[in-house]
């Protein structure tokens, strides 16, 4: 077990303005702590030379005169760092903020500078925002007071919260997590708890709940011969109109629902394709409430068993609309919808590749780094997260997590070229395989222009690997896109970088085969890797060839 620094401080730091290289401090503040209660405390007043912003003034209740009485702001930084010693300094988004300021106004520092949003990172993965505004909010339903000391108080009641938050972990997580800080030499070990004797980098698989085995995922053909017939199910127009009409169920939920007379149109000719299975194209002017339009006969069709209804969007902002706003006030109006957002396979992590970059961490032989965050950091942020998602969408990563492990990140999220579809052995407990059957099971399924088109090709090249369940309507909403999205969607691009990338992974020194080699295998095995080596040497003179020789600059 390594040894925590000696004495642990919160810095809080105010200043004129967010740009860490323009910003001047105008107050600094730090708790010295002691069994994770505060022992001691100093804060400082600085004069920037500059006026101080009203906003800033009226929120911290301070004046402009309190401010023409401090210190420096070098004297206030200096000060500060002296009152900490050399002990180890935590601050919330300590490397944008806090550490720049210190360089600027050469305020020496010799203990480390730690950033509690890693803290928040690993103790509540689930949370969308770690920001400090959000945490006070989220964690204790306060706000920042934009007083230093007490905005120093209040980190320290969040990192109780957090502490809190950290215990409800399964312990198998909690475990695995240590093990990779304290390979890590990561100074939130002592923090959190203590190193030795943790397992080293498990996949934590058994702790993502499998699937139920006896309900397979429906094929097109099976989902198409349960709807035989289903074609003569009509939905009657007035049925609709008194879903939408001022005096209908959607009315009395919503107090602001309006009849609107182009609402009406568009939903009866919408109704009447449906009916018809025929194909219509509606433009409508802004507000006049579309998506109720075609959302209200197509759940009545799918009410009366002709659904799934496919909903393909091109903004993220009108998915979360249909998903958070519309479809739950449907469902309420109709007593039961059900419904689910459907993503490109992309974005769900690959539990196979997941568990394999484990196993290579267990071997000391990462295969996949990326960036300066060591593995065993980035391990300690994924599996905090793996633990709690009960989706594996990777978009709900944080943020600024997501953009630091950018390259793993992109490197373990599950691809319909190198998905081994039925043969995983991670099938069972696929996040992809999850978000298919939900869909594949829900009534209405929201998706976007890119994984609608995607699946075209997708259907005829990998049939198995396809995410969309088989419909029987569709709606193209924010059509205008579909063009340019069919563009990008179906257009093949190679790269000599990629070829490169492909082959790396394949017979490079980490690669595949050279993993396997080191696998005790039986003479086929052997011929196996042989042929395999044989074959990805071809491909490299034919890659070299194409870029080199066919393919000029
Ligand atoms: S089935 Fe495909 S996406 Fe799912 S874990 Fe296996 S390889 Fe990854």
């Amino acid at each position: 077990m390594r040894k925590g620094p000696e004495d642990y401080f919160i810095l809080e730091i105010i200043t004129t303005g967010p740009d860490p290289q323009t910003a001047i401090p105008l107050e600094a503040a730090a708790l010295r702590l002691s069994g994770g209660e505060e022992a001691e405390s100093l804060s400082v007043l600085a004069d920037p030379g500059v006026p101080v912003s009203a906003c800033l003034l009226e929120r911290s209740g301070r004046s402009e005169e309190d401010f023409r009485q401090g210190l420096t702001p070098a004297e206030a930084l200096s000060a500060i760092c002296q009152f900490m010693r050399g002990g180890a300094a935590l601050a919330h988004d300590a490397a944008e903020m806090e550490s720049v300021l210190l360089e600027r106004f050469r305020a020496t520092h010799a203990g480390p500078l730690l950033d509690t949003r890693e803290l928040a990172w690993l103790a509540a993965p689930y949370l969308r925002d770690h920001s400090l505004h959000s945490l006070a909010a989220s964690l204790l339903g306060e706000t920042p007071t934009w007083k230093a000391l007490d905005d120093a108080r209040l980190l320290l009641r969040i990192l109780a919260r957090l502490s809190e938050a950290w215990k409800e972990n399964p312990a198998r997580t909690r475990r695995a997590i240590l093990g990779a800080l304290d390979e890590a030499q990561s100074p939130w070990l002592s923090f959190l708890g203590k190193g030795g004797g943790h397992p080293l980098f498990p996949d934590l698989a058994e702790l993502i709940p499998s699937l139920d085995r006896g309900k397979p995922f429906p094929s097109g053909a099976s989902a198409r011969d349960e709807g035989a017939g289903l074609d003569e199910v009509k939905v009657n127009p007035e049925e609709v109109s008194s879903l939408l009409g001022p005096r209908g169920p959607l009315a009395a939920l919503r107090p602001d629902h309006e009849g609107r007379p182009q609402q009406a149109a568009m939903a009866e000719a919408v109704a009447s394709a449906m009916n018809d299975a025929a194909f219509l194209v509606v433009e409508a002017g802004t507000g006049i409430g579309k998506s109720l339009a075609y959302l209200a006969p197509g759940v009545l069709h799918c009410a009366a068993g002709k659904g799934p209804l496919l909903v393909s969007t091109y903004t993220r902002h009108l998915q979360e609309q249909l998903f958070h706003r519309d479809l739950p006030l449907l469902a309420r109006a109709l007593g039961s919808l059900d419904y689910c957002l459907l993503k490109g396979r992309n974005n769900y992590l690959c539990l196979r590749k997941w568990s394999e970059w484990c196993r290579s961490l267990r071997e000391g032989n990462p295969t996949l780094e990326f960036g300066e965050t060591p593995s065993s950091l980035s391990y300690a942020f994924l599996a905090s997260w793996i633990s709690r998602t009960t989706s594996g969408d990777l978009e709900e990563i944080p943020l600024l997590l997501h953009l630091r492990l950018q390259g793993l990140i992109g490197a373990l999220a599950s691809g319909h070229e190198d998905c081994l579809r039925p043969h995983c052995r991670m099938q069972s407990r696929c996040w992809v395989e999850r978000a298919r059957r939900l869909a594949a099971s829900s009534q209405v399924v929201v998706i976007n222009h890119a994984l609608l088109l995607s699946q075209a090709w997708v259907a005829e090249s990998a049939p198995g690997n396809a995410v969309l369940p088989d419909f029987r309507l569709l709606v193209v909403d924010e059509a205008h896109h579909l063009e340019d999205v069919a563009t990008e969607a179906l257009t093949l691009s190679v790269s000599l970088r990629d070829c490169l990338k492909s082959l790396e992974e394949t017979v490079g020194p980490r690669g595949i085969l050279a993993r396997c080699g080191r696998l005790s295998l039986d003479q086929e095995g052997m011929n196996m890797i042989s042929e395999a080596h044989r074959e990805s040497e071809e491909a490299a003179h034919e890659v070299e060839e194409l870029f080199f020789e066919r393919v000029r600059p």
